[in-house]
């Protein structure tokens, strides 16, 4: 989870009409994370011929979207587009997992623990809270001591309830995503692609060496896109290795740390967070601080032994009853980050029907379900 606060910027324009498609079209949506999965459902449902593809499948482990869990939240500091994007996505996802009859959004609400009288990344969200009645609760140190006896607010000023966030099963929701699109007609190849241009006319190479073309090709590679596009995105997207870890949770105290909300450390620096609870996992602690350039493809996933003191460190101070807690899981996952932490969705330089949809940048997740309807309004006017 990245805590970016973003150039309060509007990104509207960049999904403002960009309509090249209509029913009967085809179209190519190479990634199949939360990005592509979403987008290619959405130009599904809108009658456009979908192929989407992917190297290693749906949520697969070196994908950004491959972890258990993701946070779910509107608070985005002053960036108004981001706070109204993730309204949209949990309607969206509330209705899908309805639809799928199966949960994967876990409303526990998210808790933002702050250090000193001011937190921009929640107090400049309050106005928009209030607009879409999603208002936060304000937790002074006692009643945040009270409340939530398990968290050392010895140096905390304040906490902030959000009642209407929480977290969402992310590789299951994205297999779920890849499984509704083929169950309603869309067409999905596993197979590695690279990018070709014969004469004007742009077209996906499959890994047997075919081509296949389209009406529209949309590449959603997350931390890829850089590498596979060097001179149209190249360092505008870079990727770096973040580190989530699950901790054992003691057995006398299993119940009241598994039912703790969503936490954000809003410190101004680390910036941990975490998720606690899910299926038994542990309660997991992520690391927004960027990690090292890192290879998505090859890089090897083990924890760096320093970022995982310091993240011992830190829980033993900020949740003293988890102090010699044992590391039960881990995993890698890389950042897919854009300069500024906005995403991406532009035209290709030269060809007019490619198009790159991306740099998720550590908060993308959540909003995968209208992401992917926006960029689909953008294509279809009607
Ligand atoms: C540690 C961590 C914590 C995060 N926490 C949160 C959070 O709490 N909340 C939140 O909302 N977001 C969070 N994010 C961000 C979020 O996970 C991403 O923004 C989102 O998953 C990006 O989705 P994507 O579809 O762009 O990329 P991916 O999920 O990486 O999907 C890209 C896909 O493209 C495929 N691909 C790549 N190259 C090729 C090729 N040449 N041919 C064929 N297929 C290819 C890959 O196999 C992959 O499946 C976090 C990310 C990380 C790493």
């Amino acid at each position: 989870m990245s805590t970016n606060t973003f150039a309060p910027r509007s990104l509207k324009s960049q999904f403002e009409r960009k309509g090249t498609l209509k029913r009967g079209d085809t179209a190519i949506v190479v990634g199949a994370g939360a990005f592509g999965g979403w987008t290619a459902l959405h130009l599904l449902r809108r009658g456009i011929h979908v192929t989407l593809i992917d190297a290693w499948g749906a949520g697969n482990s070196r994908s950004s979207s491959g972890d258990e869990t993701r946070v779910i939240r509107s608070t985005y500091g002053a960036n108004e587009f981001y706070f109204d994007l993730n309204v949209r996505a949990l309607e969206l996802w509330k209705e899908h997992q309805k639809e799928w009859n199966q949960q994967v959004f876990f409303n526990t609400g998210v808790l933002w623990l702050c250090p000193s009288d001011e937190c921009a990344i929640v107090d400049d969200s309050i106005p928009f809270s209030r607009k879409h009645k999603m208002e936060y609760e304000y937790l002074n140190k006692t009643d945040l001591g009270k409340r939530f006896p398990v968290v050392n607010s010895d140096d905390l000023h304040h906490g902030w309830y959000d009642p209407f966030g929480g977290y969402l099963k992310a590789r299951e929701a994205t297999r779920l995503v890849l499984e509704t699109f083929v169950k309603e007609g869309g067409t999905f190849v596993n197979s590695l692609v690279s990018p070709s241009v014969t004469g004007e006319n742009a077209s996906v190479r499959l890994q047997d060496g075919t081509n296949a073309g389209a009406d529209t090709i949309i590449y959603a590679c997350g931390s890829w896109l850089g590498a596979l596009f060097p001179h149209e995105i190249g360092d505008r997207i870079t990727c770096t290795k973040q580190e989530v870890y699950y901790f054992g949770v003691p057995g006398n105290a299993a119940s009241g740390y598994d039912k703790f909300p969503v936490w954000v450390d809003a410190d101004g620096k680390d910036y941990y967070y975490g998720i606690p609870g899910n299926a038994n996992r542990g309660f997991k602690v992520g690391v927004d601080r960027r990690g090292p350039a890192f290879d998505p493809t090859n890089g090897d996933r083990l924890p760096q032994p320093e970022v995982l003191t310091h993240a011992r460190n830190f829980l033993a101070h900020r949740f003293p009853g988890l102090k010699n807690s044992p590391l039960v899981e881990s995993r890698v996952c890389p950042y897919e980050n854009s300069v500024d932490g906005n995403f991406i969705f532009e035209r290709h330089p030269t060809q007019d029907n490619v198009w790159f949809l991306g740099g998720g940048s550590g908060h993308g997740f959540k909003h995968g379900p209208a992401l992917g309807e926006l960029v689909c309004t953008s294509f279809i006017h009607r």
